[in-house]
């Protein structure tokens, strides 16, 4: 690639190593010109399906808007940016394995309640209640008992809020 200094042709790899977790490629390069150094990084573009909204309008799928709907979930929660970004990862993954062009946002939003019921079970039922709009106090409590019924451990279960916490 050109030099972003000089605009010389030739620039010369002087160190290649993997970031951002293996996802990315980082590598130092030198001009031979004007022998400045610049970094680049090397990512895989994969495709993405388009998600197909409740009322049927299509659009591109949106890892910003994904990954703020979680963090919203998560606020004030135990769990730090590389667990949020590795969940996000296999959302994408399972988004992408399906080798759909198009998938329901449905299919978007139980991907990520599954992820945020292994993160973090308050988070989780913070984003159920807005997801699901639990239509009455009755079905809120029943996914609540529905929690607690599972494998989890007394200390967590007490951590649970019986209404949803005010953003
Ligand atoms: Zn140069």
């Amino acid at each position: 690639m050109h030099c972003p200094f000089c605009g010389a042709e030739e620039t010369k790899v002087i160190d290649s190593r993997l970031a951002g977790g293996g996802s990315q490629v980082r590598r130092r390069r030198e001009c031979a010109r004007c022998g400045e150094r610049f970094t680049t990084y090397e990512v895989a573009e994969l495709v993405m399906p388009r998600i197909i909204k409740s009322d049927g309008k299509r659009e591109p799928y949106n890892a910003d808007k994904l990954r703020s709907g979680i963090q919203r979930a998560l606020e004030k929660r135990p769990v730090s940016a590389d667990e949020v970004e590795a969940a996000i990862e296999r959302i994408q993954h399972q988004l992408r394995a399906r080798g759909e062009r198009e998938v329901p946002s449905q299919l978007v939003g139980e991907l990520v309640m599954a992820e945020l019921r292994r993160l973090d079970q308050v988070a989780y039922v913070r984003f159920a209640s807005v997801y699901r709009s639990f239509e009455d106090v009755n079905a809120f409590r029943e996914e609540i008992d529905r929690l607690q019924a599972g494998s989890t451990p007394e200390e967590e279960r007490s951590q649970i809020p019986l209404i949803p916490e005010d953003e």
